[in-house]
């Protein structure tokens, strides 16, 4: 497998016309960053506030959209095997079949579903499936080849009713998006009371972060927030989630050609739970409105 990490670097790199614009901080709001990590073509800071690593300045939304163009949908096929594999173990961690199964028609709805292969599976389980992509190919994809019901824009733009979903999942989205506030109180609104949200991301307070820093596979242009178990918990929690379960797995980048290193390292990782992606199960308390 080619060097991913790499090729999304490059890809963005070869982007000269976007706009950046300053931002506050995309979890608390406030205007208080001190420098953190400064990648070349863009720079990362730390809020003084809460802790959150984010991009500073940032390109405005219209440009980032253009960046899931058709190279990101060759992206997303090459490797959705790969991520798949990942979101079922992630999935089988959390018990999701036996605390969900049977599924009797329950709203899923995976939100950067990509090509949809996830969202194939819980259909099969017997969910109704509702897929969210921006990028047009991917959901073209999706509908065409892996027959899921997606549709091709933001969770803002879809519109849903209120309380309408009983589990919401992302993966690998959160550490993408420009609006972090704006998508959760979104999330907040669709998601049923007593609903579930499984949300994976990267996990910057990890040992593959501090061992590889500017390298680390994570460190991207595209991941405009770096989470940490901390910051992820308290997004969540400000947003009335009750977290349920959390884990955390990976260390050494896929195409290492370590194989047995990679092997002890991803294990101890997954372990003591000190991986560098994290995924957090959390509800929607009754209470809220
Ligand atoms: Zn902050």
């Amino acid at each position: 497998m080619a060097d991913l990490k790499e090729d999304l670097y490059m890809r963005n790199n070869l982007r000269e016309n976007e706009s950046y614009e300053s931002m506050n901080c995309p979890v608390c709001d406030s205007n208080n960053p001190k420098q953190f990590m400064n990648m070349g073509k863009f720079n990362y800071v730390k809020c003084k506030n809460c802790d959150l690593i984010y991009q500073n300045s940032q390109p405005v939304f219209e440009h980032l959209l253009d960046r899931y163009d058709e190279n990101y949908f060759e992206y997303e096929v090459n490797n959705h095997e790969n991520f798949f594999k990942l979101q079922l173990f992630t999935l089988k961690d959390i018990g999701f079949e036996s605390q969900y199964f049977p599924a009797n028609g329950k709203k899923f709805l995976d939100i950067g579903c990509a090509t949809g292969l996830l969202l194939a599976y819980v259909k099969k389980l017997g969910f109704a499936e509702y897929g969210i992509e921006l990028c047009e190919e991917s959901a073209k994809y999706a509908v065409e080849k892996n027959h899921v019901n997606v549709i091709n824009t933001t969770l803002e733009e879809a519109g849903f009713e209120d309380n309408f979903f009983d589990v919401i999942h992302f993966s690998h989205l959160i550490e993408h998006l420009k609006d972090v506030r704006g998508f959760v109180a979104e999330v907040v609104r669709v998601l049923a009371p007593g609903g579930t949200i499984i949300v994976t991301t990267p996990r910057i307070d990890s040992p593959g972060f501090r061992l590889f820093r500017k390298q680390w596979r994570s460190a991207i242009p595209d991941h405009l927030q770096l989470f940490s178990k901390k910051t992820l918990e308290a997004l969540l929690r400000d947003h009335g989630f009750q977290i349920e379960f959390q884990e955390s797995w990976g260390f050494i980048p896929i195409d290492s050609r370590l194989r047995f290193v990679k092997k002890l390292a991803d294990r101890y990782a997954k372990r003591f739970n000190r991986g560098d992606v994290i995924c957090v199960v959390a509800k929607k308390t009754l209470q809220m409105d």
